[in-house]
């Protein structure tokens, strides 16, 4: 018994580092000082800062009848959605995926939710979640809100490769520990780094993985793709790194973490999906049982003009046609934004992460101070122990030399 206003377990729940608290910081400070440099935002803006809206988003809102918009949203999805989305996630894959194992989509406010959903149901209270030492911090906090912790691994060697044997070290450490392993990756286009893994490294970890699993440890991965339609490689060899799955131990249960947020530029709609995957019938079925549960019994539905919207440009060609040619458009503004800020860093002598995609690139740094000292020099970024994420996606190519010039003075 205690004698506080909140329950005891939600005692300890402090914000430490609120990406979107900071963002709305740098808008003020914008807004007032328009020299002022916001590289906080995970948001596709063009170089006018206004949002990189699709038209055939756009389009489609526009079309929709009451049923689509209004009614509620179908738990397990519609057909469009959520056949569409597997479709997508896979591409090329999706018909070896299909052979292979058990799927099953269950829509979710967000890539957020089918994080915390997943999360939520496949660990022990009090366990730990697998995830390298630079992550998106919200990763934290919805470990935290089901009474579970994080736990890292060295994200690189010296050498700045991804550090497999660290994770391997980690991996299996931590499931002799506490019995499971639930390892939660985001990969391709990685916030806040801009990695992208290769087909062979996500073999390895996968070979890793399984390991695990032949000694009939429960191991569960989270694949979080919020970034994949962001990634500087060809398009049709996007989804490339899918293949690896063939290799999943059937035990294992693998789920992906699909976001409408990035790719359709819907953020504020909340829409996102659960795609989990097994070989095995017994695992997908309490995927489904719990994770039905879950969505009825946390948030009861999704939006449904947001579905109706994707599942829309899904099933229609031309639609799908159109909404790649402006997505390629999309990636063309990022690339020709960090082209000039790697070329501008490398005049300046400034180091950066490997970048393979995405919306943010990344500076590792010593200053402890920082975020305080870039603000104090008119710059905003997201600052997490020992590196800055610098969101390009908001930053307008004419700041770019100014901002390469501050952070080098500062890192
Ligand atoms: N994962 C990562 C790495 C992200 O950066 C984000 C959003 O910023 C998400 C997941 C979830 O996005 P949403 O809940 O808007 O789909």
């Amino acid at each position: 018994m205690t004698n506080h206003i909140v329950g005891s377990h939600a005692l300890t729940k402090h914000m430490e580092s609120n990406i979107l608290k900071t963002s709305q910081e740098a808008k003020a400070a914008k807004a007032k000082n328009p020299s002022v440099i916001d590289a906080t935002v995970g948001q596709l803006n063009r170089d006018n800062g206004t949002l990189f809206r699709y038209v055939a988003v756009e389009r489609s809102l526009n079309e929709l009848n009451d049923q689509e918009m209004y009614v509620y949203a179908p738990v397990n999805g519609t057909k469009n959605f959520s056949e569409g989305a597997i479709d997508w996630v896979f591409g090329r894959n999706k018909d070896a995926i299909l052979k292979n194992f058990q799927v099953n989509v269950i829509p979710t406010t967000g890539g957020s939710g089918a994080l915390s959903n997943t999360i939520y149901n496949f660990n022990d209270f009090g366990q730990k979640v697998l995830i390298p030492n630079y992550y998106w911090t919200p990763y934290e906090n919805i470990a935290e809100e089901a009474n579970l912790g994080v736990e890292t691994f060295r994200m690189y060697d010296d050498d700045y490769n991804f550090n497999l044997s660290d994770f391997e070290r980690k991996a299996k450490e931590l499931a002799t520990r506490q019995g499971r392993l639930f390892f939660l990756m985001n990969d391709p286009c990685n916030n806040p780094t801009g990695l992208c893994l290769s087909t062979d490294q996500w073999r390895a970890m996968i070979g890793v993985l399984n390991e695990i699993a032949a000694k009939d440890i429960p191991v569960i991965l989270l694949h979080d793709i919020a970034y994949i339609d962001f990634q500087m490689k060809p398009e049709e060899q996007s989804r490339d790194i899918f293949t690896s799955y063939l290799d999943l131990d059937p035990r294992i249960l693998a789920v992906v973490a699909f976001s409408g947020s990035k790719t359709f530029s819907m953020y504020g709609f909340r829409i996102g999906a659960q795609i989990g995957l097994s070989k095995s019938k017994s695992v997908m079925d309490e995927f489904r049982r719990v994770g039905d549960y879950s969505v009825r019994a946390r948030f009861s539905s999704v939006s449904r003009p947001a579905m109706s919207v994707i599942g829309r440009i899904f099933a229609t060609p031309d639609l799908r046609t159109c909404f790649r040619a402006e997505l390629a458009e999309a990636r063309e503004v990022l690339r020709s934004r960090i082209a000039l800020f790697q070329h501008h860093a490398d005049l300046e002598g400034l180091r950066y992460l490997p970048y393979g995609g995405g919306f943010f690139i990344g500076v590792e740094t010593k200053n402890c101070r920082i975020f305080e000292d870039l603000v104090a020099d008119g710059v905003y970024v997201i600052a997490m122990p020992g590196l800055i994420r610098i969101a390009l996606s908001s930053v307008n190519l004419e700041e770019i030399p100014r901002l390469v010039k501050i952070l080098k003075k500062n890192v």
